[in-house]
């Protein structure tokens, strides 16, 4: 993670980074977290304030910088601002029962074949969220 790199999108696009949010930034790189572990991620770097948490998290969904992701009735965010892996709007999550640990694919061709379906065919898309649960194949 280069946090240069989220400095100079955030301002092109006008956007005010701060600490607090750098911070969050780096707790969510490569990873898929519920709120605790974000909480949890953050006491280590000393951000406490629950409320600011509440509150960047918020800003950075409605900036597209993170997206959140409901699995097993649970929510979970995920950066997807240059997440090579996906976008905000469409995205492949696995959810592996085995070890509850959730994964992503980059699998253009799939929302290219969703988009083809003649359902769509006056229809722009504007997002495609897959959630897959799968099971360790027995040996
Ligand atoms: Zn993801």
């Amino acid at each position: 993670m280069d946090i240069k790199h989220y400095r100079k999108k955030f301002k092109e696009n006008n956007l005010r980074l701060t600490k607090s949010r750098e911070a969050m930034i780096e707790v969510l790189d490569n990873q898929h977290l519920t709120f605790k572990d974000i909480q949890r991620g953050l006491a280590k770097k000393g951000f406490y304030n629950v409320s600011t948490i509440y509150n960047n998290l918020d800003f950075l969904i409605k900036n597209k910088i993170v997206v959140e992701l409901y699995i097993n009735d649970t929510k979970f965010y995920d950066l997807a601002m240059d997440n090579p892996m996906h976008s905000a709007d469409s995205h492949i999550h696995i959810m592996i029962k085995d070890t509850n640990e959730i994964t992503e694919i980059n699998s253009p061709e799939i929302f290219e074949y969703i988009q083809k379906h003649p359902f769509f065919k006056d229809l722009d898309l504007e997002s495609i969220r897959i959630t897959i649960s799968a099971q360790r194949k027995k040996k």
